[in-house]
Order: structure tokens, then C-alpha cells, then sequence
């Protein structure tokens, strides 16, 4: 059961305090400049009010056990604020010189983004940070801005600043030291590069200290703000990072979606995973605190608008120790079927597997409780490993669960003996004779995958030897469009209804080829009936739609979301199964899949001594004239099916060699040893 999460001390009163100390650094900033100087007439006739956002809680993200995913730390960031800063250009630069100064004294260096190497006068571009497109596009929109001529030298472009920045004074001569002068041509470059307006304040820098904060307030530094806020962090990191997914500003291509939907500009929105998925969930609501300036800018009192309203948590389906093992059983199989390939010293015997998929789902609701997907990232460093990631030929950033596709192979044929069973074409006891080459058809004449042929078969001999003869048979007597009518109902080639993006992958049949401008020919039937043709699925789409033959043909919206809670973990809305359909599927059918695909289990090398009750079936999809992907469906216990799993190995030679994961995930759920049996009793405590 549940334990409904406690009342929480610890996240309830944040943004109070949050907002707090948003008041208590202007009342400071008052002092400062109000109270420490006489350099400025105490005159309030002339105020004007400024709004600055005050950016709420994103809620957090936990699994189904309530272990933390996600979280919120906080950190104080710099600003600058435009609307602060003096107009005139020579004050301008004489409050940015100074905070420069002071930050320099602190051992900060601000971030700034101009393209250029050197010190002034031996500088060059940096034509390593111009090999980034937005950093390119920066500077050309900046050299237009500027009337600046596209193809402008970088010294000759440093000279027309000084220029256009008043940093010379009328006879040429530098107003300020070097240092300090290429500081703030830097900075301006910045500022005139990123839009830097009242709206848009620049982030100087991230997670500043106390002694530089203290600086910068009393040496009286104008143009600047403290801003609290919080950062996410991943408190697992390197699990799940396919589900859980990145937050980040607004990408440049989303802003009037943004917009348009109530977010600031400087907004930081869910990007991908679940923080994109739930984002209308997790997203809190800004608050408004009202600045009061003078007609010098000084603040001289501020009042709160608008409390911010923090976002919901939500958790995760997901079981982070479960999706731990998946990854890590799923990475050590697909390096051992590497290492094995190699050793073997036969051509495309698994030496070129590198990456793979490994999906579990409940067979009773749809919850999906762990994707894995080889190789992965760490989103507690991404940006940091972003360059390797992205280069790195194995697609470490690509969702091989949800987004790769692959030819399901003999896992498919589960699918082709509900529709014979369903359309009364066969019964379970119907036996077809195996003479290794199928010769129904003059023209195309396929063969078993055995050579002689299995000989006389039943519908559980076929399933558990994977006879492709005797699907050949039950595929033509079907007929395309009554085996496609249930592989739908069986979610093949359709959305499993995760709330993450996916691919539904291609459902065989006369539709399909003709979007492609071909004719359906009989023998494409006997292929489809075996898993070839263009069938091809997502890996969740598998475990769906062995789910949904087991659990007696409800076939459950997959999802990813468990429940939601209040940011405190109060109250909380459960997210219950739903029925995307009802296949027609009767005992007599469930049954005779069931125990094909244990007489597999059965039968198959690699699974065999499991001692659990379950069922199994392998595939091998043939990729190309030499690569074979493994894959292999899974459920579990035989008996009243909780879970279901599929696993693909990208060229992992042979469907056996997908099972080692899936046993050991099993193992791992139900609390077995690696063999499938009971582990000895535990002591009980003291
Ligand atoms: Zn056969």
C-alpha cells in the first residue's frame, strides 16, 4: 500500500521565505542607497513602479514509491536589470565598470558571450565558439544591429566598439585600463546580443556566493539585483534520464507557444520527458512583487502583487529501483553479446551490438514501471557532456523504448494465432505438416527456418519451436485484413497512449503499401504472418500488446503517471487505468497463446533452466543481409500475469540473446535468485 506522503516541513515554506528575502534585499538596497549617501535629494514625487516576476515552485518529481527524482534547490543568481541602468553611455559604462570592478576584487568573472580571443590589441576570433550556430547567428545579428559590416576583422570590429561604446574619449584616447575595457566591451557585446531589456534581464552570474553578494550591495553597485531562485536537481542521477527529462529557457523556436500560454520570456518550461509531459501539472504560478524607484532609480519600497503558486508534484509509475536494474542488466548484456561476437570470431555473430531497449509495464493497468534504454546519458551533467553525446554514433540521446522501431520478428506470431484462433480458421489442436519448404503458391515458395522442417505440429509445438511453415499456413487461411483487425486491437501499429512522445511504428498490410505507392502480393501475407514484411514496433508497443492477450484483451493506456500530489503531498489525484480498447479475445485462444509461449520458454536455450512460471517468446529481425536484432517478450507469473517486458538488442545476433536481461529484471521484481527461485527466508530482524 501507499503511504500518502507527510505534511513537509522542509518544502512548504520555501517560497515564503523566498519572497521574504526578495524584500529584505530590497529594504538592504534602500539602506544602501538611500540611508548611506547624500549624494541623492530624498525627492518621491517623481516614482515609478516596476514588476519583477517572482518565479514560483516547479512542483517535484517522484517515483511510485516516493523516491525523490527530482527536486529544487535554490540558488541566488546576479542580474542585471536594464531599466536600472542609466541611459546616458558614459554613466552607463561608469556603473558597469564599477561592478566590474568589484566583482573582479571578489575573483568573479561575469559571463559573457562575444566570440573573441586575446587581449586587446592581439585578439582573433574564436573560431571554436563560432563552430556554434547560435553563437554564429549572435554575432551576425549583433554586426547588423550595429551597421557593422558582415565580414569585419576582429581588430577592426574591437576598434569601431570602442567607438560606438564611448569607451574613447573624443581625441581616441581609453577611458578605462584594459582590463577593465575589454570587460565591458565584452559585457556589452552580451547585453546588445541577447535582447538585454526591462524585460529581459541579463544573468551575470549563477549561484553567487555571500561574500560577493555583500559586495556588490555595499559598495552600492547600481544596475544589479539578487535574484533567488531554484535550480532542479536530479537526485538519482543517471537513472531514468530518458523519462524524467530536462527543463531549460524556452527554446527559440516554442516562444510564442510560451507566450501565448501566459510565460515570461526568461521562463524555465519542461524540454523533453516527463517535466515536458506534465509541464501544465508541475508549473506553479508566478507571483508579482511591485518595485518602487525614484527618478534616480533608487528603490524606496516594494509591496508583493501577486503570491507565486507552486507547481504539483508527480509521481512517476516508474520504480527507480526496478528501472536502475532494467539499465543496468540491459547495458551488461549488450556488452557481453559484444565481447562473445568478437571472441567467436564468425562474422555478424553479435559483435556489432551496442544499444538495446528494455520495457516493463504492468499487464493489469498499463503503469509503465521501467523503460531502459542502452546506451543512456546522466541529466546531472548533460549540458557538460552534451558535445560527446550528440557525436556519439550509438545515440545515447535517442529513446530506443518509445522512439525506435524494430521488426518484432517470431515475437509477432502470438499476434497472427489470436487472429486464426479468433476467426475460427484453427483451433489450438489443429496440426499442419511441416515439409520445410511452404509450396502453396507456384511463385513464391518460403521455407522454415529449420532445415528438413519440425514435421507434424500442433499451435503450442509451433509457438514454442517458432515454426515459420506452419505460420505460413495459419497466416494465408487468415488472410491479411482479419489478421491485421486484431493485431489493431492488440495495439500493434498504434499509440500505446504514454504521455512521452513515440513512434507507433508500421503495421503490415495492404494500407501500408499502398502509402508507399506498392501492391500487397500474397506472399507478403505469409511474411506479415511471421513478423517480416513492414511490421514494425516500439519496444513499449510489445509488452502493450502481450499485456492485452494475457490480461484477457483489455488493452490499458500506457502512462507513465501514477498520481499528483500538492506541492506540500497533502492531497493527492490518483491517475487510474484506462481502456483504450477491448480486443475479441476468448479463454480458448488467451490460453493457447499462454502455453505456446511457455512451451517456448521451454524449449529456448537461454531460458530454459528459469525456474519461475512464465512465458516467453524470442524473435530474430533481420535488419539487413547480415545484422539480426534480438528480441524477446516476456510475462510473468504464468499464472494471473502481473508484468510484462520486451527487450531488443540492436544487432544482437539471435532472439536467445535478449532473454538474460528480461529473466534477471523479472528475478529482481519478484525477489527471486537468477535461476527464478524463492531466495532463502530472511531472518527476521533482532
Ligand atoms: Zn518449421
Amino acid at each position: 500500500m501507499q503511504k500518502k506522503r507527510k505534511f513537509n516541513l522542509r518544502t512548504v515554506p520555501l517560497y515564503v521565505i523566498f519572497a521574504a528575502a526578495v524584500v529584505f534585499f530590497v529594504i538592504k538596497l534602500v539602506n544602501i542607497q538611500i540611508t548611506g549617501t547624500d549624494r541623492y535629494v530624498k525627492t518621491m514625487s517623481l516614482t515609478h513602479e516596476r514588476e519583477v516576476t517572482v518565479q514560483s515552485l516547479r512542483g517535484e518529481i517522484y517515483d511510485r514509491n516516493g523516491v525523490c527524482l527530482v527536486k529544487n534547490e535554490y540558488s541566488e543568481s546576479l542580474m542585471l536589470d536594464h531599466a536600472s541602468l542609466p541611459a546616458a553611455v558614459d554613466e552607463k559604462n561608469e556603473v558597469l565598470a564599477r561592478l566590474i570592478g568589484v566583482l573582479r576584487d571578489c575573483g568573479q568573472e561575469i559571463t559573457t558571450l562575444m566570440p573573441v580571443r586575446g587581449t586587446y590589441p592581439h585578439i582573433e576570433y574564436d573560431e571554436e565558439a563560432l563552430k556554434n550556430v547560435t553563437a554564429k547567428n549572435r554575432l551576425a545579428r549583433f554586426l547588423l544591429y550595429h551597421n557593422i559590416r558582415s565580414d569585419v576583422g576582429c581588430l577592426e570590429l574591437y576598434e569601431q566598439l570602442l567607438e560606438d561604446f564611448a569607451l574613447t574619449d573624443d581625441r581616441g584616447e581609453h577611458i578605462y585600463d584594459t582590463e577593465t575595457e575589454d570587460q565591458l566591451i565584452r559585457l556589452r557585446y552580451t547585453l546588445d546580443a541577447t535582447d538585454f531589456a526591462d524585460d529581459n534581464p541579463y544573468r551575470l552570474l549563477s549561484d553567487i556566493d555571500l561574500i560577493t553578494e555583500t559586495a556588490v550591495l555595499e559598495n552600492g553597485c547600481k544596475g544589479v539585483y539578487v535574484k533567488k531562485e531554484y535550480k532542479r536537481v536530479i537526485c538519482v542521477p543517471g537513472v531514468g534520464s530518458n523519462i524524467i527529462g530536462r527543463t531549460g529557457k524556452i527554446p527559440a523556436d516554442r516562444v510564442d507557444e510560451f507566450l501565448s500560454r501566459g510565460y515570461p520570456y526568461d521562463a524555465v518550461v519542461g524540454l523533453d520527458g516527463a517535466e515536458a509531459a506534465f509541464e501544465d501539472i508541475l508549473r506553479g504560478e508566478d507571483g508579482i512583487t511591485v518595485f518602487v524607484e525614484d527618478s534616480y532609480g533608487n528603490v524606496v519600497d516594494s509591496y508583493v502583487k501577486k503570491e507565486p503558486v507552486p507547481g504539483k508534484n508527480v509521481y512517476l509509475t516508474i520504480d527507480i529501483g526496478l528501472q536502475a536494474e532494467a539499465e543496468r542488466l540491459l547495458g551488461e548484456q549488450v556488452k557481453k553479446i559484444a565481447a562473445q561476437g568478437r571472441a567467436s570470431g564468425i562474422p555478424d555473430n553479435g559483435e556489432k551490438a551496442d544499444s538495446g531497449a528494455l520495457t516493463v509495464m504492468s499487464s493489469k493497468t498499463g503503469q509503465v514501471l521501467a523503460l531502459a534504454s542502452y546506451p543512456t546519458y546522466d541529466l546531472s551533467t548533460f549540458s557538460e557532456d552534451y558535445p560527446d553525446l550528440a557525436s556519439d554514433p550509438a545515440k545515447p540521446l535517442f529513446d530506443r523504448c518509445l522512439s525506435g522501431t524494430y521488426q518484432p520478428g517470431s515475437t509477432f506470431k502470438l499476434a497472427t494465432a489470436v487472429a486464426a484462433l479468433m476467426s475460427r480458421k484453427i483451433t489450438p489442436d489443429t496440426e499442419i505438416y511441416d515439409s520445410w519448404r511452404y509450396e502453396y503458391y507456384k511463385d513464391y515458395q518460403p521455407t522454415c527456418w529449420r532445415s528438413g522442417g519440425h514435421g507434424l505440429l500442433n499451435l503450442t509445438d509451433a509457438i514454442g519451436a517458432s515454426c515459420n511453415y506452419y505460420f505460413y499456413e495459419i497466416g494465408r487461411l487468415t488472410g491479411i485484413e482479419t489478421m491485421n483487425k486484431y493485431c489493431t486491437m492488440l495495439g500493434l501499429g498504434e499509440y500505446t497512449g504514454i504521455e512521452l512522445p513515440e513512434n507507433k511504428g508500421i503495421l503490415a498490410g495492404p494500407e501500408y503499401k499502398q502509402s508507399i505507392n506498392k501492391v500487397w502480393v500474397p506472399g507478403d501475407t505469409l511474411q506479415a504472418a511471421i513478423g517480416q514484411s513492414d511490421n514494425s514496433f516500439n519496444p513499449l508497443q510489445l509488452s502493450s500488446y502481450i499485456s492485452t492477450i494475457v490480461n484477457g484483451g483489455n488493452r490499458y493506456k500506457a502512462t507513465v503517471l501514477y498520481k499528483v500530489c500538492n506541492y506540500s503531498g497533502s492531497e493527492e489525484e490518483i491517475n487510474g487505468p484506462q481502456i483504450l480498447n477491448t480486443a475479441e479475445l476468448n479463454e480458448m485462444t488467451i490460453d493457447a497463446v499462454k502455453r505456446g509461449m511457455r512451451r517456448s520458454k521451454e524449449l529456448t536455450s537461454t531460458t530454459k533452466y528459469y525456474n519461475y512460471p512464465i512465458g516467453t517468446k524470442t524473435g530474430t529481425a533481420q535488419t539487413s543481409k547480415t545484422n539480426n536484432n534480438a528480441v524477446l517478450v516476456a510475462f510473468a507469473p504464468y499464472n494471473d500475469p502481473e508484468i510484462t517486458l520486451s527487450c531488443v538488442i540492436e544487432n544482437g545476433a539471435s532472439g536467445v540473446n535478449a532473454a538474460a536481461p528480461v529473466l534477471k529484471t523479472i528475478s529482481y521484481y519478484f525477489g527471486l535468485d537468477e535461476n527464478g527461485n524463492p531466495l532463502p527466508a530472511q531472518n527476521e530482524e533482532n
